[in-house]
């Protein structure tokens, strides 16, 4: 019975400092896993810095990365088509 609490003692503490481990390199990957992955990392990265900024259509409200924004008239739009429709629409 002691043996059995004491390997149900040792797997909480793994998972414990799994979750930790996976929870800190989620927070934090420039450190560890960029120095480990190189260019790669950084580049994925940045590409999620990037895909994270999401503009809105000031036409039909969708949110579009910003990279793949239109900007027109100091407005934002997901697609040409909505930049031309809003210009036509005012
Ligand atoms: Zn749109």
């Amino acid at each position: 019975m002691n043996k059995l609490l004491f390997w149900i003692v040792v797997l909480g503490v793994g998972f414990l400092i799994w979750k930790i481990v996976s929870s800190r390199a989620r927070i934090d990957p420039g450190d560890a896993g960029a120095r480990r992955a190189g260019a790669a990392g950084r580049r994925g990265r940045r590409d999620r810095q990037r895909a994270e900024l999401m503009i809105e259509c000031a036409q039909c409200g969708v949110h579009v990365p910003s990279a793949e924004a239109l900007e027109a008239d100091g407005r934002s739009f997901c697609c040409a088509e909505h930049r031309d429709a809003y210009r036509r629409d005012r």
